[in-house]
């Protein structure tokens, strides 16, 4: 799906040499582009903080949805991250096995605090208060630790990059706020977010809080594999769930206006 032409960068208002731009990154299935709306020099940052995070921790769930990444293409396939390890009773441990091709697929989730702008704390760069692990895909994780004699399982733990992806976020809450409400009516402060002139990504991406404005437009990306909704009162909000049919994963919030 295209967007009609925005005719400007929505991160530097470039008017010169516009690109069309992935709202959410092609390497995740995203199919939804907004027509001339990045200057080469702000495309050239942000397929630096995306090729960040797919290469990062994003790489297993990339696998689990079938995306081809240099490891491979198959769905179900050993994942690039170390195995799931079993516990028994007694404190032994040793990787669970899975059937060939049902392999489980795991996605890391960085745990953000609220938004800054809301808090009023104080922030620079964004503060990762943990990593949530789920499984997306694949054999029962429990089933077959139990079947195997294992009390229970303990997840791999990878580096996430928190900041890359916050500012991955901000991109796609941007983009689609351009997309829904036009890039006039903005004023946003995510350009400068996502490229990295102000490093105050914790002051507009975080865990989402109760009472948003009221409901704007839902985006359902790639048949809804990602689901962006639109949140429109005195502010902006973008409530963005990657991998949501796995209705266990986490959502994030990006403030895109503050008015
Ligand atoms: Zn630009």
């Amino acid at each position: 799906m295209k967007s009609r032409a925005i005719g400007g960068c929505i991160y530097c208002g470039d008017t010169g040499e516009l690109i069309d731009e992935h709202v959410v990154p092609f390497g995740l299935k995203g199919d939804f582009i907004l027509t001339r709306s990045s200057c080469r020099s702000c495309a050239d940052v942000t397929s630096a903080v995306e090729r960040a995070v797919l290469q990062g921790h994003l790489v297993g769930p990339r696998l689990g949805i079938g995306y081809p990444t240099r490891h491979s293409s198959d769905p179900g396939a050993m994942p690039p991250y170390p195995p799931i390890i079993g516990v028994t009773a007694e404190g032994q441990r040793m990787p669970v096995s899975f059937p060939a091709g049902h392999h489980p697929t795991l996605l890391w989730s960085p745990q953000f605090e609220v938004p800054a702008s809301i808090s009023g704390k104080c922030v620079s760069g964004i503060v990762v208060n943990g990593v949530e692990v789920q499984q997306i895909s694949g054999a029962d994780i429990t089933i077959h630790a139990k079947d195997q004699g294992f009390a229970s399982v303990e997840f791999p733990q990878i580096a996430v990059r928190g900041y890359e992806f916050a500012r991955m976020l901000a991109k796609i809450g941007l983009a689609f706020a351009v997309d829904c409400f036009g890039i006039d009516h903005l004023g946003s402060p995510l350009g400068a977010t996502v490229r990295h002139e102000n490093p105050d990504a914790g002051m507009w991406v975080g865990q989402p809080t109760a009472c948003p404005p009221p409901i704007a437009r839902t985006y359902e990306v790639n048949g809804g594999l990602h689901v962006v909704k639109l949140y429109a009162g005195s502010e902006i909000w973008a409530i963005i769930r990657l991998f949501a049919p796995r209705n266990t994963t986490m959502e994030y919030l990006v403030i895109v206006t503050h008015r």
